[in-house]
């Protein structure tokens, strides 16, 4: 989005602020903008959710540093985290984190049959991974069953009792008129059964969030902004949930001597002048080491050779791109004073006709101004 405020001045935090102080800043501002504090009022609530994003992408380092490179591009159509980043997935942990003081417990837990939050994971490769294929291990917080309570999130020695409400249905029919209408039982919200004392461990929840390590296989030919679908590996569903699905959406670090464009390779060689005008056969870097290419006499600078088959292989494995090379021609410097002669003596010997470029240059200014 064009004209977004740069989330550091929404914070009113310079640079390089401390992640102390930028909770600070945020926790101050939010309480001000809190739309509990000030009911309809929408200005403010604008507000609130303008600081509360800035404080979602600066409190977690990952984020913040994309940001710090990318801008609010990061977070558009096109950068890593294209496709929008998860307002709502922190959201709980901030305010948890945030206002549990303040508002004296935070937000109580649900306990829903429903399925496991999708993750996402920045992962940065180097290029020569991104091209090859890699195997990487990776650590994902999500949440695992509870160890204490295996699980069931009552107290260990105590066991989850039937709901006295709904007498373990999960659903309470009433009467409307002629109808029998059933709903979800608000106690146990659908489950059946009630944990009388919490396990401490969890807090009754039946599941601890805990860092998770995984074995992700990159295959070849990814690239910044790839995205791969682990199914299954996002975070673990609630009690009887499925678990979500996890993005692992790559970034691929610059190369010294190539640049990725699609499929293909570009890399640029310098040459001497003498290469240059004699021809030659010089090294040229490709993925798979060195190769030998042929510069014809009377290259010209920024003249691009294309090596066929020697980009990058797709996902798929079906199609390989090429390798562009693109000479630039080095101007000798610090020349000897024999070495200066001889270049004089060459120039006195060089008429037109030893520089095409220069002379239809000529051709075209005496065109001009005659
Ligand atoms: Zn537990
Ligand atoms: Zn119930």
């Amino acid at each position: 989005m064009n004209g977004k405020k740069d989330y550091y001045e929404l914070l009113g935090v310079n640079r390089n602020a401390s992640e102390e102080e930028i909770k600070k800043a945020y926790r101050k501002l939010a309480l001000q903008y809190h739309p509990d504090r000030n009911p309809g009022d929408k200005p403010a609530e604008e507000n609130f959710k303008l600081v509360s994003e800035a404080y979602q992408v600066l409190s977690d380092p990952q984020k913040r540093a994309q940001y710090d490179q990318f801008g609010h591009a990061a977070f558009g159509d096109t950068g890593p985290f294209a496709g929008g980043f998860d307002f709502t997935a922190g959201f709980e942990d901030i305010f948890g984190d945030i206002f549990g003081e303040f508002f004296g417990g935070g937000t109580g837990r649900r306990r829903s049959r429903g399925r496991g939050e999708d993750l996402r994971y920045n992962l940065t490769l180097s290029f020569e991974e991104a091209v090859s294929g890699t195997e990487k291990k990776i650590k994902i917080p999500r949440h695992g069953p509870c160890e204490t309570c295996h699980g069931s999130g009552a107290k260990p020695g105590t066991a989850p009792q039937t709901c006295p409400t709904c007498r373990g249905r999960g659903q309470i029919n009433f009467q409307q008129g002629f109808f029998s209408v059933s709903r979800t039982c608000n106690q146990c919200h659908g489950q059946g059964t009630v944990i009388k004392e919490a396990c401490a461990s969890c807090g009754g929840a039946g599941r601890v969030r805990k860092l998770h390590t995984l074995s992700v296989r990159i295959p070849a030919g990814v690239d910044t902004g790839s995205r791969l679908k682990l199914r299954g590996e996002g975070e673990t569903g609630p009690a009887g949930g499925s678990p979500g699905d996890l993005y692992v959406v790559i970034q691929v670090e610059p190369h010294p001597i190539f640049v990725r464009d699609n499929l293909d390779i570009v890399c640029e060689v310098p040459i001497s002048f003498v290469q240059a005008a004699l021809g030659a056969e010089i090294d040229v870097p490709t993925l798979d080491g060195k190769v030998k290419m042929k510069i014809p006499a009377g290259t010209q600078t920024g003249k691009v050779f294309r090596m066929k088959g020697k980009g990058v292989k797709d996902v798929q494995g079906y199609h390989q791109g090429d390798q562009h090379v693109r000479v630039t021609v080095e101007t000798p410097a610090h020349l000897t004073g024999r070495q200066k002669e001889l270049l004089k003596e060459f120039a006195a010997l060089g008429g037109e006709d030893v520089n095409p470029l220069t002379k239809g240059f000529f051709d075209k200014m005496k065109e001009l101004f005659g």
